[in-house]
């Protein structure tokens, strides 16, 4: 038996027991002939004391004893002397007197500290060596807790008759609008299996296999650029009904993250149920974003209007151009200098917009870029419209709209930050719905699925497929969050005539179409239920929840944001017989 308890465990009833803990070296101080040494495990640390009357071969060992060896040490439990609790620890009533002290193995000198959770190491590191980066408190804290959260989606969802079916890793293309991770094979010479983005074709042919509540705690694949905060692979609450609509998903989801914040962390405040539901139209509008924050203010105004004969060049031409002018408000912030409106003049250049104006509501009169070109009476109404007040900061972008909502919604997150608007304990959860159903992209002139290819577009729409696509509703939905997308959604397509309206648009021809999505307009033909669901992502929801920075650091073993696995050094070179019997050559 290595150990009698974990080094999380003994209290002040356990006083004159024997025990054995066997853990790690979270400290070691001498006290002049005795050594304390804190024994530490997933559960906690353990003071232990060994006393100069121990045998030599005994204390010879302890001589040796460093950080992050693991020991198994045997001994009785007492009271620490007076003066000598610690409160903080959860153990911090006892110590054990060692009798016995056996060196399971040493450990070499350490590339950071374990035991000292402000002396932070640097990124690639914690990750060459994550699996001492995870005996930190900080991560073991990160992992228990997505743990419980994974564990409650589980119960919660079983207990509402879902049923957890685990769907294929190798199959064939499941686009989300990312590039596949192809694994070729060696059987089929020349043919590959491609990791799914998502299992969204294989929990709707669930559905059709009369499954109707399933989820899965998945793991999808998406080979992107590496932009932002993000992993190629990632993990979804993957999840699906039959005979639902809309407001069916968005209800059970809503009450499960309801019940599930309030027991894995309470102390985040949700705002009232039900949750706002915004149009995409009106998200975008109000908040430049189609993943607005609710937790300030600070919303988007239209002035246009006011400059319809404004002698200001950069508002005229922005409108006779058919553009827009917007403008937000950032309080307390007229008497930003020079540099700092230079600054974000700057950033908003990089955003794509021509420039900025501002428009500082200064006690001793206006200040900024607008200041000579925007009149008392115009002032006047600019502040009746928005609310600003003497002392404010009006910034105003006239260009497409576009690039007026990019921008101002860039600069509400950014000012966000800066004058910290935003609570981290608010969880303002936000529905967004009636996305349109198709995108136009530009570069390639061709359209794309603004979701992906299988969610139902309104009924009410299909007849402008050969007139108007863009102006196409769909039925999808995503959940934001603090201005993260927390899950994206729809009801599905589920008749063969409107799936292949759909890929013709998009440009799958039918041969295509077949090729590679056959099975499922085959099985729209074998009595497909109405159907819908959603996919939560785990990784930002912990995230959020453990008031991380990044997904990283809730993720066991993630890549770095190069996308490469820094501890086992992948992705790496296959060896020639490997190439060989995949039949590849290299072409590099
Ligand atoms: N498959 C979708 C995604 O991964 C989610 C869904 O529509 O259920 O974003």
């Amino acid at each position: 038996m290595y150990k009698t308890h974990t080094c999380g465990e003994l209290r002040q009833e356990h006083i004159g027991q024997e025990v054995t803990l066997a853990g790690w070296v979270h400290r070691r101080r001498d006290h002049g002939g005795v050594v304390f040494i804190d024994l530490r495990d997933r559960y906690g640390v353990t003071q232990t004391v060994i006393n100069p009357d121990l045998p030599q071969e005994v204390l010879d060992l302890v001589t040796d004893v460093r950080f992050e060896w693991v020991l198994q040490i045997s001994g009785r439990v007492r009271q620490r002397p007076e003066g000598n609790e610690n409160p903080r620890m959860a153990t911090g009533a006892i110590e054990i007197v060692a009798s016995q002290m056996v060196v399971l193995n040493p450990a070499k000198t350490l590339p950071f500290m374990v035991s000292t959770e402000n002396e932070e190491a640097d990124e690639n590191t914690r990750l060459k060596y994550r699996y001492l980066d995870l005996r930190r408190e900080r991560m073991k804290r990160n992992i228990l807790l997505r743990h419980e959260v994974v564990l409650f989606m589980r119960k919660y969802l079983s207990e509402r008759g879902f049923i957890e079916i685990e769907t294929p890793v190798l199959f064939k293309t499941t686009p989300e609008g990312a590039r596949d991770y192809l694994v070729p094979s060696r059987v089929y010479p020349g043919q590959f299996y491609a990791l799914p983005q998502s299992p969204q074709q294989l929990k709707q042919l669930l559905m059709v296999a009369g499954m109707d509540r399933y989820f899965q705690i998945a793991r999808c694949f998406r080979d992107e650029d590496q932009r932002g905060d993000r992993q190629p692979e990632f993990t979804q609450l993957d999840l699906e009904m039959s005979f639902v609509e809309r407001d069916d998903v968005l209800a059970l989801i809503e009450e499960l993250y309801t019940a599930l914040i309030s027991a894995v962390a309470p102390h985040k405040k949700l705002l009232a149920a039900p949750w706002p539901k915004l149009t995409h139209a009106e998200a975008v509008s109000r908040f430049g974003v189609d993943k607005p924050d609710l937790r300030f203010g600070m919303e988007l105004t239209d002035v246009g209007d006011l400059f319809t004969n404004s002698d200001f060049a950069v508002f005229r031409s922005a409108l006779s151009d058919g553009g827009m002018i917007k403008c937000i408000v950032a309080p307390g912030c007229a008497e930003y200098t020079r540099r700092e409106l230079d600054k974000l003049t700057e950033y908003v250049k990089e955003l794509g917009a021509k420039g900025l104006v501002s428009l500082g509501l200064a006690a001793e009169g206006p200040k900024g870029s607008g200041a000579k070109h925007i009149a008392e009476a115009e002032i006047t109404e600019l502040q009746k419209r928005t609310g600003a007040q003497t002392g404010d900061l009006l910034l105003f972008v006239a260009d497409t709209p576009r690039i007026v909502h990019k921008v101002l919604g860039a600069l509400r997150n950014r000012f966000r930050d800066a004058l910290h608007l935003a609570d981290k304990d608010v969880m303002a959860f936000v529905w967004v719905v009636d996305f349109p159903m198709f995108e136009w992209q530009e570069e390639d002139k061709k359209w794309d699925a603004a979701h992906h290819a299988f969610t139902m577009p309104r009924m009410d729409h299909l007849d402008r497929f050969d007139t108007d696509p863009g102006s196409i509703l769909s039925d999808a939905y995503d959940m934001v969050c603090n201005g993260y997308e927390m899950a994206s959604g729809s009801i599905r397509i589920h008749r063969r005539d409107i799936q292949s309206k759909v890929f013709h648009l998009l440009g799958i021809e039918e041969e295509e179409a077949q090729y590679k999505f056959g099975h499922m307009l085959e099985a729209f033909e074998y009595g497909a239920p109405p159907h819908g669901g959603i996919a939560p992502g785990i990784d930002r929801l912990v995230m959020l929840l453990a008031d991380e920075p990044n997904i990283r650091e809730v993720i066991a073993f993630p890549k770095n944001s190069g996308a490469r696995d820094v501890m086992a050094d992948a992705p790496s070179y296959a060896d020639e017989k490997q190439l060989k019997e995949l039949h590849i050559k290299l072409d590099l």
